[in-house]
């Protein structure tokens, strides 16, 4: 059994900083009791200042407690200790089942800013309220069944999405979209598992053997292989892609970052190896997020110890990325250490996709570009300082990240959890697979369907442990 808490928790839901308003929420039996301790409703909103008002004997409405649920109400916080008024704040009730989390709510509208939510938030956990953990007031939205797990997983990734299709497929997931395709699979293991059970226990009364088994357990093979396939996209889409800039020093990498980043936020200098860390920065590709990196100049050998971390760091960089984009200075000829990087990245066996870029047209030019054409046929030639040829490469790296895009209309995994599940859940298939062919009894088909069947529980949360859940719910921010 999953352990439930049903103390009442608080949380300060916004950001922390300067801002017209925050907004503090509390979920649980005591939500409106402890309320009720710290606010003084006032009946009517003011014309003048609200303490002016108070103490001019405007009549303070009903108590929070008769409130009917899903209304709004104006008055202010006081410390019940100290008496000291902390805001003005708007109160909005909402009463259980019909809330985010099935229990009782309150919103608190308060100021913004770095003070008063922070002030306000202390009383109310000095009033009873316990600090929420991250993600708590989904958690209890999910153990109190208003929505399933791959829905809870999708709050966390539509806060935390990067661009309007990362956003648009989170918003997919947390409408049910993405449930209800792992629960069509599971509705057909269901109805094989009826039919295998119904041969298992009813032996003497000739129920026909499954003769399509073999298929049926292949077709639903195949709507899972093709799910973990589309996870390649998925998680891109979700995380995003990762593009690295290299080249040898002074070629015009940070130049370019700059340009495609939009600032200026890598130094540029004309003395080599500026660069010696590596500069991140997402950009939108076309609503897909590519986070782009600025790398060291990678010179064959250094002494020096600052330039060998940021050369070390910058090859972990392009080990992790989906995109290169090398880049060679035009005015200048083919150096060794252009060679050795155009060796290394174009050759058929390599997954990652490399744009070969020349820098520098506006200077006369000395690189002979016939001899690039044994590595690849598409070149860009840009000048990074006059922002000439950046449209063009935009359209490239546009198509090369669209290759790896998705259709809008398909369900795709964004999330590893649900991609690991589905390989264990094609494991099981196989296994029954295995097991058909073998002409093994029944009863060790049945073993495996309900092996996968329990495996795809796992995704929408009906079979998952507490620690799953802690680690899911961990990701969150405080007060969602
Ligand atoms: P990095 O070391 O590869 O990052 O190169 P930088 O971006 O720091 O540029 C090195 C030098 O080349 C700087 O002086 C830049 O102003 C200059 N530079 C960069 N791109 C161009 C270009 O397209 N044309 C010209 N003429 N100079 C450039």
């Amino acid at each position: 059994m999953l352990e439930y808490l049903d103390d009442t928790i608080v949380a300060i839901s916004t950001p922390l900083g300067e801002s017209a308003l925050a907004i503090i929420r509390l979920s649980g039996k005591e939500a409106i009791t402890i309320t009720e301790k710290v606010f003084h409703p006032v009946r009517n909103l003011p014309r003048c200042h609200a303490s002016q008002r108070i103490s001019n004997g405007v009549r303070p409405s009903k108590p929070l407690l008769e409130w009917p649920s899903h209304t709004v109400h104006y008055g202010k916080i006081i410390d019940p200790e100290t008496k000291e008024e902390l805001d003005e704040v708007l109160v909005s009730v909402f009463r259980q089942p019909h809330t985010y989390t099935k229990e009782d709510m309150v919103e608190i509208t308060t100021h913004g800013g770095f003070v008063t939510p922070r002030r306000i938030l202390e009383v109310l956990l000095h009033q009873g309220a316990r600090l929420a953990s991250p993600g708590e007031f989904t958690k209890r939205a999910f153990l109190n069944g208003r929505i399933d797990l791959t829905q809870a997983e999708a709050v966390c990734d539509l806060i935390k999405a990067k661009t309007e299709r990362s956003q648009k497929i989170s918003l997919q997931q947390l409408e049910g979209k993405f449930s209800q395709k792992i629960q069509s699979i599971k509705d057909k293991l269901l109805d094989l598992l009826v039919e295998l059970e119904a041969v298992i226990d009813f032996p003497e009364e000739e129920i026909q053997p499954l003769k399509n088994l073999r298929t049926e357990i292949l077709k639903i093979d195949d709507e899972i292989s093709s799910l973990i396939k589309s996870s390649q996209k998925g998680l891109i889409l979700r995380d995003g892609m990762r593009g690295a800039i290299i080249g040898r020093p002074n070629v015009g990498k940070s130049s370019l970052f700059n340009l495609l980043v939009e600032r200026e936020r890598a130094i540029v200098t004309p003395i080599p190896g500026t660069t010696r860390d590596v500069i991140e920065e997402w950009i939108d590709v076309d609503g897909i997020p590519l986070l782009l990196a600025d790398t060291a100049g990678l010179p064959s050998e250094t002494k020096d110890l600052v330039e060998k971390e940021g050369i070390k760091r910058a090859q972990q960089t392009i080990s992790q990325a989906n995109l290169l984009l090398l880049v060679l200075d035009g005015s200048e000829e083919l150096k060794e250490e252009d060679k050795k990087l155009l060796e290394t990245h174009f050759h058929s066996a390599l997954e990652t996709k490399t744009l070969l870029i020349v820098n520098k047209i506006d200077l006369p030019q000395k690189l002979k570009k016939e001899n690039l054409k044994e590595h690849t046929d598409s070149v860009v030639e840009i000048s990074a300082l006059q922002g000439r040829g950046i449209k063009e490469l935009n359209q490239l790296i546009l198509k090369i990240v669209e290759e790896n895009g998705f259709s809008e209309e398909s369900v795709v995994v964004t999330n590893l959890r649900h991609r690991d599940i589905l390989e264990r859940t094609l494991l099981a298939l196989k296994q029954a697979q295995i097991a058909v062919d073998e002409k093994m009894s029944d009863e060790f088909v049945t073993l495996d369907l309900r092996e996968a069947l329990n495996c795809l529980g796992e995704i929408t949360g009906e079979t998952s442990t507490e620690e799953i859940l802690e680690r899911i719910f961990s990701q969150f921010c405080i007060g969602k």
